[in-house]
């Protein structure tokens, strides 16, 4: 079980590596030791890095966007080179398990690359003019400086997509990286910096969340922001940023219905199903969440699905034989215990699972209830954490008014052999994300996003750019 050396994690800005005004310490959740430290931003720190951003975003704007490529995709070669390391560091700092650390930083050099791609492709148009002589155009240009905000469940990933399409449009950054899983995120970063990024273009802080976002977007240089976390952080940054007339992404919370129809092929949904929830310990925004399965099948799926999540080994993620390792952090410790407590309590029946494993580091068993009343937290919260409510339906109209009864709609998943039921699925799901008979999402080149509480704006697909250009008119009439 190889470890990696764990870094101090210093800010980057104006392009430059440096201590803050505080620090606090970074915690392995596999343990529950101190493995380093996260340097925290003040508002000096945080005046230069806007200095930084609104410099670096006048000349960067207008390098071409295919010298922008260029560099872009050596740090992709970068991060492919470092993978191993970088891998090791996040699963010592975000406990999951290392496969899922390698493909979450390959993938971030695959985004990259896509990126850089797209980042050559922001055509205008020419629109036909009414009158002779007259030109019409359309220009995509870049909004400016970004403020990016993102959390410790993927300490890469979700900062890549923000981070490399906005610079791929032409745009700063200031990015506001994970305090508890820092490091891997500024390997990314780091990355970019060895890839020859001028200084200025991307800056990263950290800190106390709720003094950096107050301070950076009401700032006039910021003018573009993004989040992904939960809906009640979103939220409040997203009225924020509305009061001062600031564009917004926000890639918030879900809570995903995993719905089993009666002609599944069952054994393949047990499969995926029990290997895609117990992913990164079911800490993902679009982690299948809200098992509803059909009445004539469900005690058949079941038996077998509670069966396989019992071969979920947990431990460690750097020993290579664990599916699943501890929590993030302590808070989702006690959330799953509370979840599943008041399940219990309200009615549900505990079939495997259901306690905290130890007393070191944040491990919690893989867990499956049944019998849940709609009543039940879990039915009506995010769980973020590796816990399974499953419900039986009986009508299809039943199902699709439990699928769409949450506020949420970031992903939903089917099991299904019948064509019909799954365009139908496809339509009346209230959601950002469809994935029917295999869990297809987030690839660079697939849209990324959801609709109502979950959030708006794509991080994916050629949608990806658009967050990150403003549309400029111009007309023109020939004298
Ligand atoms: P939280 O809601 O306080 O924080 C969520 C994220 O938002 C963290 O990264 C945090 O640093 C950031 N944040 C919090 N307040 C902020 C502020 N005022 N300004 C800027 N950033 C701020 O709680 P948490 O315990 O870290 O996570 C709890 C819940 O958040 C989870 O149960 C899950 O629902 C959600 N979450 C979602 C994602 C996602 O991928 N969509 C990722 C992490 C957490």
């Amino acid at each position: 079980m190889l470890t990696a050396t764990y870094p101090d994690v210093s800010l980057f800005i104006d392009g430059t590596w440096r201590t803050g005004a505080r620090s606090e310490p970074v915690l392995n959740p596999a343990t529950g030791e101190t493995i380093g430290t996260v340097a925290h931003a003040g508002t000096a720190d945080l005046d230069e890095a806007l200095d930084a951003a609104e410099r670096a975003f006048r000349s960067w704007s207008r390098v071409s966007p295919h010298e922008r490529y260029k560099l872009m995709r050596k740090a992709a070669e970068l991060l492919r080179e470092r993978h191993e390391n970088i891998s090791r560091i996040m699963t010592m700092e975000q406990g999951k398990p290392i496969a899922e650390a390698r493909i979450e930083t390959l993938a971030a050099a695959d985004i990259i690359d896509w990126m850089a791609e797209e980042g050559r492709r922001q055509y205008g148009r020419l629109i036909p003019a009414r009158a002779e002589g007259v030109q019409q155009i359309v220009h995509r240009e870049p909004v400016g400086p970004v403020a990016a905000f993102t959390p410790w469940n993927f300490p890469i990933n979700q900062a890549v997509r923000k981070v490399s399409a906005a610079i791929a449009a032409g745009c700063s950054v200031i990015l506001k990286g994970p305090e508890e899983t820092p490091a891997s995120c500024a390997a990314l970063i780091k990355c970019y910096e060895d890839a020859g990024l001028p200084a200025g273009v991307v800056n990263l802080v950290f800190g106390v969340p709720a003094e950096i976002s107050n301070y950076l977007i009401p700032h006039p240089v910021i003018r573009k922001v993004t989040f992904t976390g939960s809906t009640p952080v979103g939220k409040q940054l997203a009225a924020l940023a509305g009061a001062h007339m600031k564009r917004v992404t926000m890639e918030l919370g879900g809570h995903a219905p995993a719905v089993v129809f009666e002609d599944a092929d069952l054994d393949h949904a047990i499969k995926l199903l029990s290997s895609a929830k117990f992913r990164n310990a079911g800490q993902v925004c679009v982690s299948p969440t809200r098992f509803l399965v059909h009445e004539n099948v469900y005690e058949r799926f079941v038996d077998g699905f509670t069966e396989a999540v019992k071969k979920v080994k947990v431990g460690n993620g750097l020993d290579e034989s664990v599916r699943m390792g501890p929590l993030a952090n302590s808070r989702r410790v006690d959330a799953m215990e509370a979840l599943t407590a008041d399940a219990v309590q309200q009615g549900a029946t505990l079939l495997t699972g259901g306690n905290r494993i130890g007393n070191n580091g944040y491990f919690f068993e893989p867990t499956v209830l049944t019998g849940v009343p709609l009543s039940a937290r879990i039915m009506n919260e995010e769980p973020f954490g590796p816990v399974v409510p499953i419900a039986s339906f009986s009508s299809s109209e039943a199902l699709f008014a439990e699928a769409n009864r949450l506020p949420w709609g970031l992903a939903a998943y089917a099991y299904t052999r019948s064509g019909t039921t799954a365009d139908e699925f496809s339509r009346r799901v209230e959601s950002g994300m469809i994935s029917i008979n295999h869990h297809g999402l987030a690839l660079p080149e697939v849209p990324f996003g959801g609709v109502k509480d979950s959030g708006y704006g794509s991080e994916g697909g050629t949608e990806a750019m658009d967050a990150y250009v403003n549309t400029k008119f111009v007309t023109q009439y020939a004298v």
